[in-house]
């Protein structure tokens, strides 16, 4: 092989090598990117659904291994739609990010915290007892009645439903369920509660 040859297929190999790992990491960087754009919501920055039922089952896997408890609390906000109603959807998506944002600072690290539906959140807290996560709701419904939100300055309150997981034969559909049942047991008592299930 002459040199020049060689000189040239050594470039080319160098080059390859260079570019090759340079498109490997930006496909992986814009995969990871993708992937979390799919699991948060857009708005307020926490997981959506999808991020949720990841996150969710394998709580309960964990769960389920070391026959640690884990708790899930549903939360509504009260009277949402009075707010769109008078300040505009606007004023009432800068609620929801504010919610959002208190929640987060309240809960600690390791739960899990979803937007569930519009103005609707679900916490997953592993390796809590539903009588720890009783304390954990009313310091949430505590915290966002004594705050203000929006440049209105609008009073929020909450009501909370609080379950707990029931070893092998529950899932996360039905802790869902049994926490709305109560949530909307504490709308009936008047909301601004927390509601334990049965
Ligand atoms: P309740 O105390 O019974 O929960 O009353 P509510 O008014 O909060 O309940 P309702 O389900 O009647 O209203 C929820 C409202 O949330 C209706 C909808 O317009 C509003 N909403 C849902 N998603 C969004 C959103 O992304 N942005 C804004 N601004 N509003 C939303
Ligand atoms: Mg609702
Ligand atoms: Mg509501």
């Amino acid at each position: 092989m002459s040199t020049a040859r060689g000189f040239w297929l050594t470039i080319s190999i160098i080059l390859s090598a260079f570019f090759g790992h340079f498109f490997l990491q930006r496909y992986t960087e814009v995969t990871k990117q993708l992937k979390e754009e799919n699991t948060l919501d857009p708005l307020t920055g926490l997981l959506n659904r999808r991020g949720l039922n990841t996150h969710f089952s394998k709580e309960l896997e964990e769960t389920a291994i070391t026959s640690s408890p884990l708790s899930l609390i549903l939360i509504d906000i009260d009277y949402f739609k009075k707010i769109n109603d008078r300040y505009g959807h606007d004023v009432g998506d800068i609620c929801l990010i504010e919610v959002a944002n208190v929640l987060s600072s309240t809960l600690r690290k390791r739960d899990i915290i979803a937007r569930f539906g519009g103005e609707e959140f679900i916490v997953i807290l592993p390796n809590t007892t539903k009588n720890q996560a009783a304390l954990i709701a009313d310091d949430l419904k505590k915290v966002i009645s004594k705050q203000k939100f929006s440049d209105f300055n609008l009073p929020i309150t909450i009501t909370l439903g609080v379950t707990d997981s029931r070893g092998q034969h529950d899932n996360a559909l039905k802790m869902i369920k049994r926490a709305d049942k109560a949530l909307y047991r504490g709308k009936d008592k008047g909301r601004n509660c927390v509601e334990l299930s049965e």
